[in-house]
């Protein structure tokens, strides 16, 4: 249902309302990039309407449009949080950036002359596999300085309580930087892979890659400064599988623009969606994907969703909460214990 065989996700380029004979339907148009073409498109996808109808003047029908903004009351989020048996964490860029770590995306979001998009494609890859690994040399040494914040422990800190309740924490994140299993999150989906893995380009094995340098030729390597020159590392001495006899090329196992994210985490994300009884997208807008292809699915049920990011949310989404403000600050005193949590 996310048609992404073929395709990735980018974000949402647009959202509009529509009037049919029912309904005010919210329109999502996604911008998506087709495998190998890099091409972007729009891909117009119905969401959800929320509404209901009532009587209207001398009996005519009227929609009821509720679009209210969402609450920022947290006692009444404390009452549902109190009773969730399954919740559902949808963390994006915002927890991440919280802790200092670079996206290369947007305004002044750089290495080298690059940005992630330039680098983060499999043509750029096979292109110039030298100066890809180096980008993520880097970004892979950076995180030696980066710490998880107090977001990913108030996360990591309500899944270990609740787990002792009988109750289940999921966090399905974008990030790759491993800062949520760092903060001590069991339960991790990392839709977009992780920093910290490789798969070789020859068998597909994929590891577990923690070593600093990750290779000895990336020793000193990946510095991001615009005047730095390409290292040009030769293919053999970039890092390499170390299956039998394999030694194939390894590559960050990450999903690079124009690739398809991995069907059997998105099975476990679809899975977690439907017992979900509350969901919470932090660090990210709900209009913005992923939480985008998620979120309202999980609305559309009735389940509450709320939110925590510095942004404010359109009013036409109506989700239940939201809670504007560096998620390290919002997140903490919703997620701490409840007075009825007796263990
Ligand atoms: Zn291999």
């Amino acid at each position: 249902m996310y048609f992404l065989d073929k395709q990735l996700i980018l974000g949402v380029s647009s959202i509009y309302t529509q009037k049919n004979e029912e309904a005010d339907v919210i329109n999502v148009c996604f911008s998506v990039c087709e495998r190998g073409s890099g091409f972007r498109q729009l891909v117009p996808r119905r969401l959800v309407a929320h509404l209901r109808y009532g009587a209207g003047e001398a009996g005519r029908r009227i929609p009821l449009v509720e679009m209210s903004r969402p609450s920022s009351d947290l006692a009444e989020f404390r009452k549902v949080f109190a009773k969730a048996k399954h919740i559902a964490i949808i963390t994006g860029a915002g927890v991440s950036a919280e802790s200092g770590v670079p996206t290369f995306r947007g305004a002044g979001g750089y290495w080298r002359k690059w940005q992630a998009q330039d680098l983060a494609t499999p043509e750029a890859f096979s292109r110039n596999p030298s100066r890809v690994w180096e980008f993520y040399h880097y970004r892979r040494e950076v995180m030696l300085s980066k710490s998880p914040n107090a977001a990913h422990s108030a996360i990591s800190e309500c899944e270990a309580r609740l787990s002792r309740q009988g109750r289940s924490v999921v966090v399905i994140t974008q990030n790759i930087d491993e800062l949520h299993r760092r903060a001590g999150s069991r339960h991790v989906l990392e839709i977009h892979g992780s920093l910290f893995k490789t798969r070789c380009v020859n068998c597909g094995h994929v590891a577990e890659n923690y070593k600093s340098p990750i290779c000895a030729a990336l020793h000193g390597k990946g510095a991001p400064d615009p005047n730095t020159r390409d290292a040009k590392i030769a293919v053999e001495d970039l890092p390499r599988c170390e299956e039998d006899s394999c030694k194939g090329l390894l590559r960050p196992h990450v999903v690079w623009f124009g690739e398809t994210l991995d069907p059997d985490i998105l099975t476990q994300v679809e899975k977690e969606l439907e017992i979900c009884d509350l969901c919470l997208v932090v660090g990210t807008s709900s209009v913005v994907y992923p939480a985008a292809m998620f979120a309202p699915q999980v609305a559309a049920r009735g389940v509450p969703v709320a939110e925590f990011n510095m942004e404010t949310t359109p009013a036409t989404m109506r989700f239940a909460f939201h809670f504007q403000g560096p998620c390290g600050t919002t997140l903490p005193p919703a997620l701490e214990r409840h007075e009825t949590e007796v263990i």
